[in-house]
């Protein structure tokens, strides 16, 4: 099959004919349709993140179709499309598995990371994490639901209630998030980088009642905020736009170090937090309520061939939505 290899971090991906991977006893093989790229392709490919192994396959927002499955398996049908989120394995027995925490596990292997993952005409994924994607989404619409929309879904939740959600960085997850947090009845203010119209108006045109720069002060202080680019200023920046007993969300993977601010930023019962991964019960929910709404996608389409462009595009802030690769185009 065809591939793009990440060999060695801060270079490109290279375009290379690879063995068909052989699906194990419990695990199905699958023909990928399309594949979303997200900024943590970026972080590992940029080196925020260790390279886990030497030759890597990145891509974790993947929309398969089952083609072969290992005697084991007996979830999905031959034929069935089927989405792999990041989340690719845990160990089930560690405390965190256990209470139901799976995205805290401390074994837990990673698509597109540890495993191979869907930058790649074929791949390999343990059905148990795989969800069946609904048929109101075409293939490429479908990717960016299962990273940006997931993890966004989870940060939204892990955010509380509140009216005035604030989201900082108005990117793949973004675009989704607001307009699930729209559908509940929040307005939404987007922070984007300073002048960013583009950004500005696209978060307007999905329902955000506010949009500017990240500084900024929003008209009515933020119950919550989500922040989704990995730019530690904004932490501080959040805050001082934030109620009292607001919660920021820190939504990335890596971010840069957060500076220093005085407490009385933090004062009033104001929480910084983290979201790691996703869990299983996220992504059947978050993929129900997507489809019901509906959250719509908004997609820029490659050849798998040109995945270097893709990742420079979103790391440049040229896109509005999300990239995503499909190996059919060539
Ligand atoms: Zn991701
Ligand atoms: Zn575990």
């Amino acid at each position: 099959m065809k591939a793009m290899l990440l060999e060695q971090q801060n270079c490109p991906l290279s375009y290379t004919e690879v063995p068909d991977p052989k699906p194990g006893e419990h695990q199905l093989l699958l023909r990928v349709l399309a594949c979303g790229v997200c900024r943590t392709d970026l972080h590992i490919l940029d080196g925020d993140l260790p390279l886990p192994k030497p030759s890597l396959i990145l891509g974790h927002e993947i929309v398969g179709q089952v083609i072969e499955k290992g005697a084991g398996v007996d979830k999905f049908s031959i034929g069935d499309r089927v989405g792999v989120p990041w989340l690719g394995w845990t160990c089930g027995e560690c405390h965190y598995c256990l209470a139901g925490r799976e995205n805290l596990c401390d074994q837990a292997r990673f698509t597109g990371y540890q495993m191979d993952g869907g930058f790649a005409e074929l791949t390999l994924a343990d059905p148990r994490y795989c969800f069946l994607i609904d048929g109101y989404y075409s293939d490429i619409s479908a990717a960016p639901l299962l990273c940006a929309g997931l993890i966004g879904y989870r940060a939204l939740k892990l955010a509380g209630g509140g009216d005035n959600l604030g989201i900082y960085g108005f990117g793949a997850a973004a675009h989704l998030i607001t307009q699930v947090a729209v559908d509940q009845g929040k307005s939404v203010y987007a922070f984007t980088h300073e002048g960013d119209t583009t950004a500005q108006d696209f978060a307007k045109q999905l329902g955000a009642i506010w949009a500017g720069s990240s500084l900024a002060v929003p008209p009515k202080p933020l119950d919550a905020a989500l922040i989704f680019a990995p730019a530690g200023t904004l932490v501080p920046a959040a805050l001082e736009a934030a109620a009292k007993g607001a919660t920021v969300v820190c939504a990335g993977i890596h971010m840069t170090d957060i500076p220093a601010f005085p407490y009385r930023l933090l004062w009033g019962e104001r929480v910084v937090r983290s979201v790691a991964n996703l869990t299983r019960a996220d992504g059947l929910e978050f993929l129900a309520l997507a489809a019901g709404i509906p959250v719509n996608t908004h997609c820029v389409a490659y050849p798998l061939s040109r995945a270097n462009e893709a990742l420079n595009d979103l790391r440049e802030g040229k896109l509005s939505g999300a990239a995503v690769l499909v190996p059919s185009m060539g």
